[in-house]
């Protein structure tokens, strides 16, 4: 079915990770002619009935972290990693940080709270504003590593002063009680505001017994460490025009989720309020919401589309309240909270709650047999052809029968300023289902030919394959894509000259490739090779994005990996050509489909020999690992034939392991330039270019005239 509109979920709350688990097992109830993207600031997001377990130290962070980019590709959406700065809604687009807005359809938002000090703080608006610096404890993310710094730093002063009085306020100061540190909770009013008295008083036993204080009628102006004071809806969603409560910035919603006056527009968990019924906010509500905005999307989407359904939450939500395990048994215990009522705390309501918590979070693994489902072919640069019937078909196309010498970008004439003219062309089917990034880095891989040759790059034509769909979502890929492609060469000042687009077929998916063109005077332009004894090899940055992508379509990548590998990958070597050419580059490439040892055997003239020390060749973080499990790129097997240089020409000073050597045949997308230098300016290059933001380029071989022993 082709994409007849596009559906943007903004933030990846509850509601919306339920709804695409939702649409993973059961891909009937999902819209069938909605393209949809999901914006979220990280790539996973913590499930809050576990975070007050994960900050006493009770969970992993693993446990806790639903990840959002696997949810989606499993969903067949598109994640897109971003920072959400504001809706439109008359022109129904949503405002992105550093790149062009989305333009949308539908747009469901779940973004969350902010703690309303946070908020406050940032707008200077508001009765209540810190006098000192002070944490918030939302967004989650950035609290949570201000703890783990706190509790790795042996100098720091082990109290922690709670500004707050609720639930949460009491939940974390047990947290960091469990961990250690010494909370104190300073109060507003008199005392917690828990909703009964009962649970007043069995949160104050549960404190008393931990030893935490409550310091009551504290001015809202003393000095705090921590806000736990309550959360209100991002400023944006009231700056954009869209209908909020008063004091809380929550979206006014009807009972449909749908925002009151904004047809396309739906809103659900905390950022929202249904304004006949209102509820605090608790995730809870954002979980109990995800059937309701299922069904309704499906209605909106409908032809023609049906009345929608409504919802009237239940008045009291459960609460359990973990004691993060302060008894002196150190066994974790819960209170439960049910409006006026309350039970507890007792160990058995904590195993209760654990197990619900735990089996809310196994329904966002991946299915046994998914998981283990055949591998697919890869995609970015490792979808290129294998080296061997590339050059079979170049050398019957040859008049000498042999492949021309294969040079990373073509020579085309001169200048009026007497630069070499350079061409190159580079594409591949989408790595990545988010429009604008897929772009730049296939952008950034296409301009690292040149950067390769020591070329500045002047301009571009983009051949861009859209998916079939209806023209407005055709419109917002080819813009996105355009837009990615725009952000590398915009600081460049290199042009985008036009191109070509065409419709895939067959359900082909986006799909970009590129011709490059720039211009280098002769005399720094930098031949892929032949090497020459003496020199020294620079790889400037780490490798492994292969097996990475490989993994990542099997649901097998951890998401800080991918997260590690794509802000490498987004950087731009550019800037290194200017280092590299300071410190007399003699010859380069840049390391691609065929992986480090197809193009650094390519850099070889004949009889020349290299040592590599193994040590000294940066990996991704997880690559490695991968290989050990025995995972890899597609491409691999065929760039498997390069692993016979290392009983020739390509000698090691260490013996090296399996993974090693599949790490070095790993087929990369925006790959590492691997250039080689004088011996006399080889550190101070290497010195300049981890200063320039590369902290992981490394030395990782001499050429020599006479082969040292292998140790292979
Ligand atoms: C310490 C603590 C303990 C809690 N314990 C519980 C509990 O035990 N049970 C319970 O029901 N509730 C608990 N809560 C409340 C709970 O965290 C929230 O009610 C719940 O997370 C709301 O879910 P949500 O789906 O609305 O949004 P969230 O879970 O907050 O998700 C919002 C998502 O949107 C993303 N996002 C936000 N802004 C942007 C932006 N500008 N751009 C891009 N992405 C953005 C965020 O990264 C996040 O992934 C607790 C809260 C705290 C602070």
């Amino acid at each position: 079915m082709h994409a007849a509109a596009l559906l943007v979920l903004a933030g990846g709350g509850h509601t919306h990770a339920l709804l695409l688990r939702r649409w993973i097992m059961r891909p009937a109830s999902r819209p069938a002619d909605l393209a949809v993207l999901l914006v979220n600031r990280t790539s996973t997001a913590l499930y809050s009935g576990m975070v007050p377990g994960l900050l006493a130290g009770l969970y992993p962070r693993e446990a806790c972290a639903i990840d959002l980019r696997d949810l989606c590709r499993r969903a067949g959406v598109g994640f897109v990693q971003a920072e959400i700065s504001g809706v439109d809604p008359a022109r129904r687009e949503l405002l992105l940080q550093g790149r062009p807005p989305l333009r949308f359809h539908t747009l469901s938002l779940n973004v969350g709270c902010e703690t309303l000090w946070s908020v406050e703080a940032a707008t200077g608006c508001g009765e209540e504003r810190p006098l000192l610096p002070v944490q918030p404890v939302k967004p989650l993310e950035p609290f949570i590593a201000w703890l783990e710094q706190r509790l790795h730093d042996p100098s720091a002063d082990p109290r922690v002063r709670i500004r707050g009085g609720g639930a949460a306020a009491v939940e974390v100061a047990l947290a960091l009680r469990a961990r250690g540190l010494r909370p104190e909770l300073l109060l507003r009013r008199e005392g917690l505001q828990l909703g009964s008295g009962s649970a007043q008083r069995a949160a104050e036993r549960l404190l008393a017994q931990a030893g935490i204080p409550l310091r009551r009628s504290v001015d809202a102006q003393a000095a705090a460490d921590l806000a736990c004071t309550g959360s209100r809806a991002p400023a944006w969603l009231a700056a954009s025009g869209l209908p909020v409560q008063a004091g809380t910035g929550r979206v006014i919603t009807d009972s449909s989720l749908v925002v009151q006056g904004f047809e396309h527009l739906l809103a659900s968990g905390d950022c929202a309020v249904i304004g006949s019924d209102p509820r605090p906010p608790a995730g809870v509500w954002a979980v109990r919401a995800a059937p309701l905005l299922a069904d309704n999307l499906r209605r909106l989407h409908t032809q023609p589309p049906q009345a929608l359904r409504r919802w009237r939450p239940q008045r009291w939500a459960l609460q359990l309240l973990g004691d993060g395990g302060v008894h002196p048994s150190r066994l974790p215990r819960a209170l439960a909270v049910y409006g006026p009522w309350s039970v507890g705390p007792s160990r058995w309501l904590w195993r209760w709650k654990d197990r619900i918590d735990r089996r809310f979070m196994q329904g966002f693994a991946p299915a046994p047999a998914m998981a283990a489902a055949a591998p697919m072919a890869c995609r970015g640069c490792a979808a290129k052809l294998p080296a061997a019937p590339l050059a079979a078909a170049l050398g019957r196309l040859s008049p000498t029968g042999e492949a021309p010498p294969a040079e990373d970008a073509a020579r085309l004439d001169h200048n009026e300023h007497g630069e070499l003219l350079l061409q190159s062309v580079d594409g591949f089917p989408a790595l990545l289902d988010d429009p604008w990034l897929n772009a730049r880095l296939t952008t950034l891989h296409a301009c690292s030919d040149l950067w390769a040759c020591g070329a500045r790059v002047q301009s571009l034509q983009a051949l861009v394959t859209l998916p079939q769909a209806a023209p407005a979502v055709q419109e917002e890929w080819l813009l996105q894509s355009l837009a990615g492609v725009r952000s590398v060469l915009d600081p460049l000042d290199a042009a985008l000259l036009g191109g070509h687009t065409l419709e895939g077929r067959d359900g082909a998916g986006l799909g970009l490739s590129l011709v490059v063109n720039g211009a280098v005077l002769p005399q720094r332009s930098w031949p892929k090779g032949p090497l020459a004894a003496g020199q020294w090899l620079l790889l400037t940055r780490p490798i492994g994005t292969g097996v990475l992508f490989a993994a990542a379509m099997a649901g097998s990548a951890k998401p800080a990996w991918l997260d590690a590998a794509l802000a490498v990958m987004q950087q731009s070597q550019a800037p290194l050509v200017e280092i590299l050419a300071a410190h007399g580059c003699q010859a380069c490439t840049d390391v691609t489909g065929f992986g480090l040892l197809g193009h650094l055997a390519e850099m070889l003239g004949p009889g020349q020999r290299v040592a590599l020390d193994p040590d000294a060749i940066p990996a991704l973080p997880g690559a490695l690992e991968l290989l050990e499990q025995g995972q890899s790129s597609s491409l691999a097997p065929a760039n498997a034939r390069a692993l016979v240089a290392l009983d020739g020409p390509i000698a090691l000073n260490r013996a090296a392991t399996a993974a090693e050597q599949q790490l070095w045949i790993d087929p990369q997308t925006c790959g590492p330039l691997l250039a080689a230098l004088p011996e006399a300016a080889a550190q101070a290059a290497l010195e300049a270019i981890r200063a320039a933001g590369f902290p992981h380029a490394a030395l990782i071989g001499r050429v020599f005239s006479r082969a040292p022993a292998s140790r292979r």
